[in-house]
């Protein structure tokens, strides 16, 4: 293989073989394909896409870089995935709530990507919290607790692994076929039958209008079902926030909230939808109401924070020692007027300049810091209300207070924020 070659094969918007594409990602997961040439590789991707085809392909090649899960009841095993917004923690939530409806979740997540957080930079906010485990220990926690959230390792999607690093770093994140094969590589090399996709639109997600959006769930369904996997998308809004929490464990505190039957009714409400979908995919229930009188009785009874402390436990977790936001510096509004948009990249922007996000591969978090959103899209708010809050030590706070305070665009007239679902796509 001529890797040189096949970087200009697809710069000048040739299509490549499957033969080709194997070639290519077995040679980057051995180490002989370094990571600039895939870095470029990656960059011809962005501007030139791929054929469904080369998406299937490499997205194939990339499931099988490593070992693929077995599971002895395949068509009870269920994920989900988002495409990545600003304080998305929903799967920490809906993994344990799935596992109390009696599936089992073995999620292979990310870390934070440009702006977007990640959930196992989440989970690692927990002291002792294992996110990188060999397939074996993985498989007993998930047998365990019915549920449990590791990253691509050397051994499940290692292609992935060092690929989303590496795109994190060199602009090339946004592109519908590498999203595609990033993603549903690691679901399929964990062996589930069913997933459910949250592709996110808007001023803090990857695709920034909803064309983007639907182009990039088309790509996720038809890859996905061309791999043999059940699998559906709800097209949701990430033009503010979800939640009212940014940043590592102020994210870990909401989600348990949740967990707890309390928290924000936005992360509540698509936890329910995702969830419903999840089930009916699974056959578990085949009408929606009662999909969501089914999760939210295993809310309210304390079934599914049950399951997320055993998965936790069973990782190495310790929650009570999880560390507390401080130093809080209140964003105030220099104006009176109502909230009309929120550039909610520059949120994510802000939690990574203050440390809680990667600028380079070998960056080490610091868990504590964050934003706490005190206005939505469409809230009135006074001259010297608080728009938020940053939770940041000296020197960077006033930094990312700059940049907090920049996300917010008043104007005089109100606006109706975007509905959280906009559209579920199915096969
Ligand atoms: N989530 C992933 O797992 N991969 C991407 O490329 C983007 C979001």
């Amino acid at each position: 293989m001529n890797v040189a070659e096949l970087i200009a094969q697809k710069r000048d918007g040739e299509e490549l073989t499957p033969e080709d594409l194997a070639a290519l990602i077995s040679g980057f997961t051995d180490g002989e394909v370094p990571d600039y040439q895939m870095a470029a590789f990656g960059m011809a991707v962005l501007f030139r896409g791929m054929t469904l085809a080369e998406t299937i392909a490499l997205t194939a090649a990339m499931r099988d870089s490593g070992d693929q899960l077995q599971w002895p009841d395949p068509e009870k095993c269920v994920d989900k995935h988002s495409t990545g917004g600003v304080g998305d923690k929903i799967s920490l939530i809906l993994a344990p709530l799935l596992a109390a409806c009696d599936l089992r979740v073995p999620m292979i997540s990310g870390r934070g990507l440009g702006p977007t957080g990640g959930t196992l930079d989440k989970l690692d906010a927990i002291p002792g919290f294992r996110s990188e485990m060999s397939a074996d220990e993985f498989r007993s926690v998930v047998n365990w607790s019915g549920c449990g959230i590791v990253g691509a390792t050397a051994n499940l999607a290692p292609a992935d692994q060092r690929w989303y690093a590496l795109r994190d770093v060199t602009g090339t994140v946004p592109s519908v076929p590498l999203i595609t094969a990033s993603i549903l590589s690691k679901k399929l090399a964990a062996g589930i039958s069913s997933l459910v996709l949250d592709v996110k639109w808007g001023s803090g997600a990857f695709m920034r209008t909803l064309e983007e959006a639907r182009e990039l769930a088309e790509s996720l369904i038809q890859t996905g079902s061309g791999l043999g996997l059940n699998v559906a998308a709800l097209v949701t809004d990430m033009n503010q926030p979800l939640g009212r929490m940014i940043g590592n464990s102020v994210e870990v505190e909401e989600a348990i909230a949740v967990l707890k039957n309390e928290g924000p009714d936005d992360v509540r409400e698509l936890t329910l939808q995702q969830g419903q979908v999840a089930l009916k995919l699974a056959g578990i229930e085949s009408d929606s109401a009662r999909a969501i009188e089914r999760l939210e009785d295993r809310l309210a009874t304390g079934a599914a924070w049950e399951r997320f402390e055993e998965m936790v436990r069973g990782q190495g977790g310790e929650l009570s020692r999880l560390p507390k936001p401080e130093f809080p510096h209140v964003v105030e509004a220099e104006k009176a007027g109502f909230v009309n948009r929120i550039e909610t990249r520059r949120l994510g922007l802000a939690v990574i300049e203050m440390g809680g996000g990667r600028r380079r591969i070998e960056d080490r978090l610091n868990y504590r810091v964050g934003i706490k959103m005190q206005a939505r899209l469409g809230d009135r708010v006074e001259a010297g209300q608080p728009l938020a809050t940053v939770f940041c030590d000296r020197p960077v706070w006033q930094y990312a207070a700059e940049l907090v305070a920049a996300a917010f665009a008043l104007g005089d007239q109100p606006v109706s924020p975007p509905p959280l679902v906009a559209e579920q796509l199915t096969t």
